[in-house]
Formats: structure tokens, C-alpha cells, sequence
């Protein structure tokens, strides 16, 4: 962690190799330069007796002397005999130098700090036209924040950010937020807590065995910041989170531990136009990489022919396929996930204050060697989620009230009589004995068919699945609701007509879908569970009028 308080002056400053007496001055002199300018050494007071200061600094006296000096000829402090130093205040008459003086500690421009990790001395970004703002310490969790010169509090405190995987990873990435006040946490997890994830998760505790992840990490944010606001979802971000929570976001963090979610979220990201950050760990090694749709390198782009085979021939046995996932495991210690969960956060916090970044480049680290270097993916032309959403329709109709007939007719009244939907999870229809040949409807999304419910029930042996993912009109299933055939609540769908697409949200479950009202004080709006149904027709109940009232926005 750096801070740039002079409480906290970086220890690696005394380490940077050759130092020469001339260099360090100006290091010192840099360092206190902007600190006065980021107010963190505010106009009026005392610095810290000399002895303070040489030990805080790791520097001898002679250079301290040499740098208060310099800053004492650039009319940035003064001298009251036998009291001390005393800050002066920064003003059109020596703006100019404390700039310069801030600035000597800068790397050359074209230099990333990653590409000389022992040379390159701390910057510190300066913003002076950031109005001065004293906070009140013994009140304001948040106020040391404002001493940051680029912090924006309103924004940090507006953001929503989504946080997939309350694993390691995500631990670390949810406790920084929260203690950041990141305003907004939707924390997304399909697993339970046992005994090991204990020795890696700060947030969880040995009460909280077989409680559902991402609603104890939730509700523990909630309790370590009560000003932030948190909302949670058990289940499988691949077929459980709608779209729409995606696109309301300001910033997606991917803690997850394989490919197959990766990608889910990569596309999903790219449709709504979302930036996200993915970090990975194993052992002491880590990556971090930041995503951002139509700017370089997207997740998918970064997978090797290799491994985007293995990824399709996971998908021809789908079923297997969901197993594997949920029995994999990596070897990872809480030392790198808060390494990487650190560096996550932050890419996170630079995204809601609309920093730049650097996407489809990743920064790898090596903690058996303390190496960390920065690569730039190639872009791949021919990548099959390149691919953003146009205008989102905002329907007021919901998952559960609404049928396919119901959309298929609106999607019909914009695309014609050829429209037809296409939905994101495949629908198994039946599943059919290799052995024996008996073959079962089924009708129902793929996430909801277990690996063992996929064995035949005579013969044992795994069926082959029938599925579809297309909805032209033809079917005997119309009547179905979306939330049957596996569609989230607030999600957005696809229609199209051979030539051109249309995107439908189901706004209508707006209020319960996305509310960050877990744990507050006041009652949380009543959060029904998924519902499922069981075979066979469904009576209808009172079916929303989607044509009704519809909102189009530009997104
Ligand atoms: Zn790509
Ligand atoms: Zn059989």
C-alpha cells in the first residue's frame, strides 16, 4: 500500500539504486512539494520536528537540510526561529515552482512505472484545481480520502460495482471497496462456505459454514462501512444475472477462478458496453487485466486456439461441462490474492472516476521472484465477442409474467412476421438414451438439468441432450414463461429477423431485480427466488401489457 501522507513516506525510497546525495534531495523535495500541493500538508502548519522527519524519511540530516532548504528558496515553507518549519500557502506566486519541484520525481513520459520497477521514483498526480476540502477526521470515515488529489467522493459514493466470484479474490476486492465507500456493491457467488476458503477470506468467519458466499460477504461490507450500499445474488452468473444488472453498472470485477465464467462475463461486458477487470491467481503467482470494449484485447482474444478447443469441446457435452466447473479448484494463498485483489480495487476506482486505464494489456506478477511486467494482448479480428448491443428497448414486463408468445409478438410488431427470439441458455427439450432409446421430454434450461438427472434412469447411462436456443413460432411451448426456459430477471433479449437485431429488457423487474437494499436498516423490498416449474403447461396468470407504455433509451 502507498500512501503519500508524510506519515507514510514509502520505505522503497531509501532502496532506489544508485542514490546520489543530489538525487535524494530532490526526491525529499518532491515529496513534501506534493504533499503541500495535494493539501495533505496543509498551509499553516508545522512539519514534524527534524529528528521526525529523518526517520520518517530514512534520510540523513544533511539531505532533509539540503531539501527544506530548496522548498524554503521556492517560498513553500518558512522558518520561525526556534520554532520550526511552517507551510506556506500555495498561490499564483509559487504554484509554478511547487508544480516543478512535485514534478522532479516524476519518470521521463513514455515510461510506466512497471517497465523499471527500481528506478522509477513515485509521482504523485496532481490536481490543484480539486477545490480544498478540510474534513472532519473524528467524524468522516471517508475524509482522509479527500486529501487524495484526484479522489471525487460523489462519484466513489454513486458508483455501482459488480463483483463476480466471493472467493479469495473477491474477498479482498469487496473488503477494499467497502473500505473505500464505494457506494454500491452487487456481490455475485454460486458457492457456500467450508472450513478451507477460512484460511483466505478476511470476510468470513467459522459461524458462517454452508452459508451462501456472496450473501455473508454482503452483508459483512454492510457491517464494516453501514454508508455503502450492498445487495447479493447466490447463484451461476453465466444464466442467473440479467443483463440489465450488467449495463447499470459502473465497473464489473471478475474474481473468478476459470475460463468458462471468464468468457460468460467477457461477452456479457462487451454487449452492454461494460469495462471490466479480471484477476487471476495460483500459488504466488498472479495477473491482472482490465477489459474494455472497442479499446484492444478482449478476454476471448487471449485464449489460445488450444485452449478455445478445449473450450468447445466442453460445450458439446454441456452437461459435463457445468460439472467440471463447479468441482475446480486452484492452490492460491491470501497473500496473493490481496496483491492482486489490491491491484483489481484499484483499477476498479481509476474505471468509476473515469481514469484512464490500460485495456487488453495484463500486468503479471511473480511473487517467487517479486517480477511484475506488462504485456499487451493482440487484438484477434475474426473474435467472437466483439460484438455491443444497439439500442435497448425497456419494456415493463417481467421474467415470470411474461411468456415467449408475449415477446415474440412485440418482436414481431418491430421485426415482422419473421422474427424470432434467441435465447442466451440453451433449452434442453428432451434427453435421449444412447442404450436403451427411451427418450424424455424435458424443457427446461440447461443449468437446471443436473449431471446425474442427465443418466438415464434404466441403463445408467449419460443421454444425449436435444436442445434449442432459437424460438421461431413453432413450437408447442409458447405458453411458457420466460423465467421457465431459464431467462433472469431483468435480462435483456434478442429478437431478430435475418437482417437486423432488436433488444428487449425486461425492465418491469427493475425494482426487485436491483434494489442494494440487503441489510439496511429500513425492510428490503421482498426478493422472490427463481421460480421453477415443474413439466407441463402453466395456467396464465395476469400477463403485463409489454406493448404498453414503452421507454427507449440510448445507451
Ligand atoms: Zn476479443
Ligand atoms: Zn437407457
Amino acid at each position: 500500500m502507498i500512501a503519500y501522507g508524510l506519515t507514510t513516506i514509502p520505505k522503497q525510497m531509501i532502496k532506489i539504486p544508485p542514490v546520489t546525495h543530489h538525487s535524494l534531495t530532490d526526491t525529499v523535495s518532491a515529496k513534501l512539494a506534493a504533499s503541500i500541493l495535494d493539501g495533505s500538508l496543509k498551509t499553516g502548519t508545522q512539519l514534524p520536528p527534524e529528528r521526525e522527519l529523518i526517520s520518517q524519511l530514512g534520510v540523513s540530516r544533511a539531505t532533509l537540510r539540503q531539501a527544506l532548504k530548496t522548498l524554503e528558496q521556492n517560498r513553500l515553507i518558512e522558518a520561525r526561529p526556534n520554532v520550526g518549519w511552517f507551510v506556506r500557502s500555495v498561490d499564483e506566486s509559487n504554484m509554478a515552482q511547487a508544480k516543478e519541484l512535485a514534478g522532479a520525481a516524476a519518470p521521463p513520459a513514455g515510461r510506466s512505472a512497471a517497465s523499471e520497477p527500481h528506478t522509477a521514483p513515485l509521482r504523485v498526480p496532481i490536481a490543484p484545481d480539486k477545490p480544498l476540502h478540510i474534513p472532519n477526521l473524528q467524524t468522516d470515515r471517508q475524509g482522509t480520502f479527500d486529501f487524495i488529489s484526484w479522489w471525487e467522493r460523489d462519484k466513489v459514493r454513486d458508483a455501482k460495482v459488480l463483483i463476480v466470484g466471493a472467493g479469495a479474490l473477491g474477498n479482498e476486492v469487496i473488503k477494499n471497496l467497502t473500505l473505500m465507500g464505494v457506494g454500491h456493491l452487487f456481490i455475485v457467488d454460486f458457492d457456500n462456505i467450508e472450513a478451507a476458503n477460512l484460511s483466505r477470506s478476511v470476510l468470513f468467519r467459522e459461524a458462517d459454514n454452508k452459508r451462501s458466499k456472496a450473501e455473508v460477504a454482503a452483508a459483512r461490507a454492510k457491517a464494516i462501512n453501514p454508508q455503502i450500499h450492498v445487495q447479493y445474488f447466490h447463484g451461476d452468473v453465466t444464466t442467473g444475472l440479467g443483463l440489465g444488472i450488467l449495463r447499470r453498472m459502473d465497473a464489473v470485477v471478475g474474481c473468478l477462478d476459470n475460463r468458462e465464467a471468464r468468457l460468460a462475463i467477457n461477452r456479457f461486458c462487451y454487449w452492454v458496453n461494460k469495462p471490466w477487470v479480471d484477476g487471476a491467481i495460483q500459488e504466488l503467482l498472479g495477473l491482472m487485466r482490465v477489459f474494455v470494449p472497442g479499446q484492444g484485447a478482449c478476454y476471448e482474444c487471449t485464449l489460445t486456439e488450444q485452449a478455445l478447443r478445449d473450450l468447445s469441446l466442453r460445450y458439446s457435452c454441456p452437461l459435463l461441462a457445468r460439472q467440471n466447473i463447479l468441482l475446480g479448484k486452484v492452490p492460491t494463498t491470501p497473500t496473493i490474492a490481496s496483491i492482486i485483489g489490491g491491484m483489481q480495487s484499484q483499477e476498479a476506482l481509476k474505471l468509476i472516476h473515469g481514469m484512464p486505464v490500460e485495456p487488453g494489456k495484463v500486468v503479471h506478477f511473480n511473487g517467487m521472484v517479486n517480477g511484475m511486467h506488462t504485456t499487451a494482448y493482440v487484438p484477434r479480428e475474426d473474435c467472437e465477442s466483439h460484438w455491443t448491443y444497439g439500442e435497448i428497448t425497456e419494456l415493463p414486463a417481467r421474467a415470470e409474467r411474461t411468456t415467449l408468445e408475449d415477446l415474440l409478438r412485440i418482436a414481431r410488431v418491430d421485426l415482422g412476421p419473421e422474427a424470432m427470439l434467441e435465447l442466451d441458455q440453451e433449452l434442453i427439450t428432451s434427453l435421449e438414451c444412447p442404450t436403451c432409446h427411451t427418450k424424455e421430454e424435458i424443457l427446461r434450461p440447461l443449468n437446471e438439468v443436473s449431471f446425474e438427472a442427465g443418466h438415464c434412469p434404466t441403463c445408467g447411462v449419460l443421454r444425449e441432450a436435444t436442445m434449442t436456443h432459437s424460438i421461431t413460432g413453432e413450437e408447442d411451448f409458447l405458453h411458457r414463461t420466460l423465467t421457465s426456459v431459464g431467462v433472469p430477471p431483468l435480462h435483456i433479449l434478442r429478437a431478430l429477423n435475418g437482417q437486423e437485431y432488436r433488444f428487449y429488457e425486461l425492465t418491469g423487474d427493475l425494482p426487485e431485480a436491483l434494489h442494494f437494499r440487503h441489510f439496511e436498516q429500513t425492510e428490503p423490498l421482498k426478493v422472490r427466488g427463481r421460480i421453477r416449474l415443474k413439466n407441463g403447461p402453466r395456467s396464465r396468470g395476469p400477463v403485463d401489457r409489454p406493448t404498453q407504455g414503452r421507454v427507449k433509451l440510448h445507451d
